[in-house]
Parts: C-alpha cells; structure tokens; sequence
C-alpha cells in the first residue's frame, strides 16, 4: 500500500473506532543495520539507516483522563483502555506495553501528560523480523506525545531515549540505543555512523555503486530473542569485569583487537571470551566498513559484512540454519557484494548489497533453495533509506 492509501484507511478506521472529528497523524521508520550489531550496549561503532517502512499513528487528545489505544496490526483493533497514571500497571506481553512504557517513562522526566488521549497505528513493518518495529513503535509514541501536549524541551534525539528506556525498563529488552536512534534521527538516502558511548554522529550519504540493499525476511520470528539477548549483553558485561585487572575500561567498544589479544585470557569462560571477541572485532570492523565507504571501495565494505555474519553466528551466536543458508546462498552469488544477518538475531532478516543487475538473480535463487530446503517462501524488500519520525501534514 503506497502512504497515500495508508493514511486514508487509518482515517476511516479511527472515524470508526473514536468517532469524527479532527486528528493529527504521524510516522516513524523501522531500521535496517548495515554493520555494527550487538555493538551499541557494548559502547561501539553501528551504521543502520532508517527504512521507508515503519508505523504510522492517528491520534486526538481527549479531555478526560482516559487513554485509548488500537493498532490495525493487533486484535481486530481492539481498543485497549487505561487511565492516566496507571500506566506503571504492566499487561505482561501486551503490545501496549510499548506505548504504555514510553508515557511512563516521559513521566518519569516529569514529561507527563495531563489528560488522555486515542490513538490507532498501523505499521507496515513485518513485526519480529530484526527491522526493528517496535523501536518505531517507541518513538513514534513519544513523537506524538511530545507535539500534541506542547513537550518542546522534548528533542529529537531524546526520541530515542524515551524510546530505549521504554523498551529496556518498561518492556524488559535490555536494547541498547541503536533501533530507536536510527528510527527517529533517520535522513533519505543516507545511513548514520554514531559511536554509542559518545553518540556522536554522521550522516553518510550511500553511494553503493549501482547497489542496492535487499532485505531477505527468513519469516522465522525472533521470539526467544529477549532472554537470550539480555544473555549476551550479561555475558560481555561479565568479561568487561575479568578484562579490568588489566585495562581501565568501561565498554569492550573501547578495545582495539590487539588489547583483546593481549588480554582475553583473562576472560576465563570460553563462551564469555567469544562473546567479547565479536564486540570488539566487530566494533572494529564497522570502523573500517565507514571507511572503506568513504572511499567508494564498496567491495571492502561487503567482505567486512560478510566477516560480521561469521562473527555473529560463530562467536556471538546468534543466528539460526535458516539466516545462515541465507546468507551463504548468497555469498556464492555473482555481484552480491556482502550478506549478513540483521537486527537481534534468532531469525528475522538479511541485509545484503546487491549489484543491480544480480538482484532478480539472488531473489529467485534464494527464493528457489529456501522453498526446496524450508517449505516456505522468504520475502524480500529492496529498500532506501528514509527520514527519521515525523508529523505527516495534511
Ligand atoms: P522487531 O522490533 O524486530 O519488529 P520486537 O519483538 O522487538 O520485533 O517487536 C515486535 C512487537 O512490537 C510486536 O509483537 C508488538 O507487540 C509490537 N508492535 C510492533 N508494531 C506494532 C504495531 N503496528 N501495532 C501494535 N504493536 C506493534
Ligand atoms: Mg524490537
């Protein structure tokens, strides 16, 4: 559906469910990751762009202190009522623990808003899939709170930390800054080179050389996702610990590859000292990714991708059969320039950049192989990159 449809048909359907009137609308992106993944808790390098794909919000406050919220996505667009101040009262694994958590945590920097609201969203992101749906979830949450009840201190930025500290306090992911980052500081046409544990930042503009980034769904939902991944990131917290009697640090993101050399042995446990390797390799290699970007030297960039993919799922673990045959169909391809997972991990996507000219090629092999092996068809988007969250003006 292009946006135009979208936004007519979250209309109708908020005129249905709240009745007529006026109401403000809104959007905010999903994310791919081109490199840099399971880096950014750990104070490294990443380099995701914001999708064109993301969740769009009608919304009109109301008077009275009662919140009402509905999603095209979920449940028929059963509304689900709260009332302002309750919203510390967590519905275990509803989806509205996401804007539940980003109104609290907007009150909790004394953001809080004085009377209800309701709202419908809809998103056009598969859910699950690594793109990061509910990172825009978040900040689109936070976005329409902020403009509808007046929060001008509320800065784009901060967007993305109401949004993480939603989804890592409220909803339990411990995520790190990435996801939301991306989803509300998004620019067309370019992808974001932030170091986390500063977040400072740039805008690359991605020239890929008559590439093009294809996305591969494996349709394997992440579910396990969240106790594994608040796995990981104990684990790389642990091995910060062990590599303290040596070096004076904070993150893995602020070792080189040689200091780790120097002082994995340290990490006593084999499986923390694997975890920590991927974080500061990886850390590394999203470095001279942007680099060799820099130089329009695009093959460079697609090996250290493909590096990223090995790392993710020898030392990091987290891949699955499905993403890895993805990717190793793909490297075997003429003019794919570099494949990986994407996002999490456990499932959900590939990110692969892809010569023009090999795209149909990649599509019906993968297509084929996936079918034959899986029973299933894997979808794909070739994407752009798109702009951060925004009010849509009508
Ligand atoms: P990802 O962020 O990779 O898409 P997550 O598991 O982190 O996957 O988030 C997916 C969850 O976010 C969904 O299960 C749902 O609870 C919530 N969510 C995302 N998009 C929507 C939407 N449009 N409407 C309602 N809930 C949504
Ligand atoms: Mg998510």
């Amino acid at each position: 559906m292009q946006e135009k449809e979208i936004l007519q048909n979250l209309r109708e359907k908020f005129s249905e469910l709240y009745g007529d009137g006026d109401v403000a609308l809104y959007f905010a992106p999903g994310r791919v990751n081109l490199i840099g993944e399971h880096t950014d808790y750990n104070g490294g390098h990443v380099f995701p762009c914001a999708l064109t794909l993301g969740t769009y919000a009608a919304v009109r406050k109301r008077t009275d202190d009662k919140i009402r919220m509905a999603s095209l996505n979920m449940n028929d667009a059963a509304i689900e009522e709260m009332t302002l101040g309750d919203y510390t009262n967590k519905a275990e694994g509803s989806w509205t623990n996401y804007p539940r958590g980003v109104i609290w945590a907007m009150s909790e920097k004394n953001f809080t808003i004085p009377t209800g609201f309701e709202v419908l969203y809809y998103g056009n992101i598969p859910a699950g899939s690594g793109l990061s749906s509910s990172a825009s979830l978040e900040v689109l949450t936070a976005l329409f709170i902020k403009d509808q009840y007046g929060f001008d201190a509320v800065e784009q930025l901060d967007l993305a930390f109401l949004g993480q500290t939603a989804e890592s306090d409220f909803v339990g992911m411990k995520c790190g800054i990435m996801d939301q980052f991306a989803s509300a500081m998004g620019k067309e046409n370019a992808a974001m080179f932030l170091e986390t544990d500063t977040m400072k930042f740039d805008y690359l503009p991605l020239k890929l050389d008559a590439a093009k980034i294809v996305i591969t769904n494996s349709m394997v939902k992440h579910e396990l996702a969240s106790s594994e991944y608040n796995t990981r990131r104990s684990e790389c917290e642990s091995a910060v610990q062990d590599l303290q009697a040596k070096y004076d640090i904070k993150t893995l993101g602020e070792l080189s590859p040689e200091q780790f050399e120097e002082g994995k042995e340290l990490i006593a446990d084999e499986t923390k000292r694997k975890r920590a390797k991927h974080a500061v390799y990886e850390n590394d290699r999203t470095i001279r990714a942007v680099e060799a970007l820099k130089q329009n030297d695009i093959a460079t960039f697609g090996k250290l991708m493909n590096e990223s993919h090995v790392s993710l799922r020898d030392d990091y673990a987290v891949s699955c059969p499905e993403i890895d045959d993805l990717t190793s169909w793909a490297w075997e391809i003429d003019g794919v320039v570099g494949s990986r997972i994407t996002g999490g991990g456990f499932g959900g996507c590939t990110v692969s950049i892809i010569k023009e000219a090999a795209v149909d090629t990649y599509k019906e092999t993968a297509e084929k192989k996936y079918q034959e092996k899986y029973g299933k068809k894997p979808e794909f988007y070739v994407v752009d990159p798109g702009a951060g969250a925004h009010r849509i003006s009508q």
